[in-house]
């Protein structure tokens, strides 16, 4: 029994050591983050190619105070929320809504951003209300919570919902005239007017969820600690809403 034990403990000791030198254990963890592609004012291209918005910036300062490494993935939103649920990154900054049903496999950070959901139609349509979407396509995004209101009233105003990998897919689809109207994040769409991409929205913000910071249920907590100190130390100090002056104007 003894022995059986020591040659455990030997095996045990000899793999530790394997993986001491093989992984590195005391290089620092590099968490993985993944977000969305086009989704301004949040993550973007700029027209010096870069990748910029208030996520990326909002992540960064919060990395900074609080002394954690990460490294962004840019795959899309619907493609983001798989890979967190497949365990290959540890966490979502997309814009991501916190929703009751998200809630229940995601644990968020605490809100960094009130939203709610915009119908956007070109400019100078004839579209003004749902009612006259009757009959016609509109375009949303897979898996967003836009997608979920354009679903939830699309019997009631009989049209068809189109879904859309990225906002700028759909945002074309619009302005090109295939797609009658867009449900899309309000303050997204938002950005596109004020940048003059030729769309309107007619209607009111609809109501939406704050967005937070996603990662899985109960596999992350000490990452969501940092997320959350960190995020109510960027407000404090003021940088978050330098962050957010960057990208909207008031
Ligand atoms: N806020 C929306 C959601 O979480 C859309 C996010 C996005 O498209 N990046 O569903």
């Amino acid at each position: 029994m003894k022995r059986r034990m020591m040659a455990l403990f030997l095996t045990t000791a000899m793999i530790a050591s394997m993986c001491a030198c093989g992984s590195k254990d005391d290089e620092k963890k590099v968490y993985k983050v993944a977000t969305d592609t086009t989704f301004a004012p949040f993550e973007f291209e700029n027209d010096e190619g870069d990748m910029v918005g208030i996520d990326l910036d909002l992540l960064k300062a919060i990395a900074e105070d609080q002394g954690f490494e990460y490294e962004l993935e840019y795959v899309g939103f619907s493609a983001a929320v798989t890979a967190l649920e497949a365990g290959e990154v540890d966490a979502v900054i997309a814009g991501m809504s916190i929703t009751d049903e998200r809630k229940e496999k995601y644990d968020f950070s605490d809100p960094y951003f009130d939203s709610g959901i915009g119908m956007g139609v070109l400019a100078g349509s004839d579209i003004k209300s749902y009612e006259d979407l009757k009959g016609k396509q509109v375009a949303a995004k897979i898996g967003a919570e836009g997608c979920a209101f354009a679903e939830s009233i699309a019997d009631k105003y009989g049209f068809k919902v189109v879904q859309f990998e990225d906002s700028a897919t759909m945002f074309q689809d619009v302005l090109a005239g295939t797609s009658a109207a867009v449900f899309d994040d309000y303050p997204v769409l938002g950005y596109e007017i004020n940048r003059g991409i030729g769309l309107s929205m007619p209607l009111p913000m609809e109501r939406g969820s704050s967005y937070g910071i996603a990662t899985l249920k109960d596999e992350n907590p000490e990452l969501v600690k940092m997320l959350n100190k960190g995020l109510a130390n960027v407000k404090e100090s003021g940088k978050y809403d330098e962050i957010i002056n960057t990208y909207i104007s008031k």
